[in-house]
């Protein structure tokens, strides 16, 4: 029986993209192999967002290398965001790589005919966890100054709403009770579609799905944000009160070098409104620091938001050159290492307390907790606010909603017993 390999780094996009080819090759007859040595087939799906997850892919390739020597037949292929329009390029710097293809695209290698058509029921897991992630929206039209997203993924192309309306159907025909909505900027969803569909209107549709228990969407952008997705998702009951609004900086200056497209004025007032709304919404957010010229004004300023904002989650990335980006043709990487890891430092502590603090709140509370998984004899879960929840019962709980009382918190987690 043939064997594949999988490796996976990076967003969720990858990890959802990664879940349905390990489907394909299954029901084309190949089993799944744990060491990509015993593997016919292996498949990198990689991430080059920053330069420590482009080292980590170039690694890999390096020490895969030797596979193909000793298994001649091996196929090796790469996809995800390494991935550039120059394959011939691609395949001067990785001989021993046999196919490249773009995030998003279906392998045609693989089954010339069948594969060139999107064929839905092929693709989705045939035994899915409880929460699975359904991509919406590929690509970015944005251009923020430091991504490099839109040059690897291209332009925004939606998925027709109908087509992703009978994807949820079947994944909760096949069990599943939880659905996030994925795209680089989930927000610009349908404006490239000629039905007339939005975010607001496909979440309406899925809202209707019987058997469905809840519904996320990741990731916002705060430029295209409007208030008709926040009415959804206030009036939906099966949409999440979770929002990710990424920020990147408490600068005005630099909002405008990264191309955002926003101020912090307006940052501010959209959180707000969600706030003033939906009063137990969760905020995510994340911040880049090391921006080049950023100064230590500049970075207080983004300290100074963050502590005044209060967010449940904030993804702290440094800054690091993308080439091929605006900011690495035009801006000098004039922040030194060790400052960015200071900065980086900072405020990751700054949001252990602030997220200590929020968790706190919920002690002696009762949360309603989806059930995902049981860890080292625990049922892990996660609140609609998607605070990760662990309690003990010896009954099977496994895609269930469960009432659980919260008796210890931390900056992480939620541990309780059943209600
Ligand atoms: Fe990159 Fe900006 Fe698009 Fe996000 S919105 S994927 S940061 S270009």
């Amino acid at each position: 029986m043939p064997r594949y390999h999988i490796w996976t780094i990076g967003c969720q996009m990858n990890k959802a993209e990664s879940e349905r080819l390990a489907s394909f090759l299954e029901q084309r007859g190949y089993r799944a192999a744990v060491r990509a040595e015993s593997a016919d087939i292996i498949v990198l799906n990689s991430c080059v967002v920053r330069e420590h997850a482009e080292n980590r892919v170039i690694n890999k390739l390096h020490t895969i290398k030797p596979l193909k020597k000793l298994h001649p037949n091996l196929t090796l292929a790469v996809t995800g965001c390494l991935v550039n329009s120059n394959a011939e390029e691609m395949k001067k710097d990785f001989p021993h790589v046999d196919y490249f293809f773009k995030p998003g695209d279906f392998p045609s290698w693989l089954n010339e005919t069948e594969c060139s058509v999107f064929n839905m029921g092929q693709t989705l897991p045939q035994h899915p966890s409880t929460s699975v992630y359904v991509p919406i929206i590929q690509g970015c039209d944005q251009f923020c100054s430091y991504c490099i997203v839109p040059y690897r993924r291209g332009r925004e192309k939606s998925h027709p709403l109908a087509e992703i309306v009978c994807e949820v159907r079947e994944l909760v025909r096949r069990g599943v009770k939880e659905i996030i909505l994925l795209g680089q900027n989930v927000d610009a969803y349908g404006h490239d579609l000629s039905e007339n569909s939005d975010l607001a209107g496909l979440l309406g549709e899925l809202n209707t799905v019987d058997g469905l228990v809840r519904l996320r969407f990741l990731t916002n952008h705060p430029k295209d944000m409007n208030a008709g997705l926040i009415d959804a998702v206030v009036r939906l009951d099966k949409v999440c009160e979770q929002i990710n609004l990424p920020v990147q900086s408490g600068s005005n200056t630099l909002l405008k070098v990264m191309g955002r497209g926003y101020t912090v004025e307006r940052y501010r007032e959209l959180i707000a409104e969600l706030r003033q709304k939906m009063p137990e919404v969760a905020l995510s957010t994340d911040v880049i620091v090391g921006f080049p010229s950023e100064s230590e004004e500049q970075f207080r300023q983004t300290e100074d938001l963050l502590a005044d904002l209060k967010f449940d989650t904030v993804h702290v990335a440094a800054y690091s050159i993308r080439p091929g980006t605006i900011a690495a043709r035009e801006l000098k990487d004039d922040v030194p290492p060790e400052e960015k890891k200071r900065r980086l430092k900072v405020i990751e502590q700054l949001q252990v307390g602030i997220a200590a603090e929020i968790n706190a709140r919920l002690l002696g509370q009762t949360v309603e907790v989806l059930v995902e998984s049981k860890e080292k004899g625990k049922w892990r879960g996660r609140t609609r606010s998607d605070k990760l929840v662990f309690f003990g019962d010896q009954a099977d709980r496994l895609g269930q909603l469960v009432n659980v009382r919260v008796e210890r918190t931390s900056p992480w987690s939620l541990q309780g017993k059943q209600h």
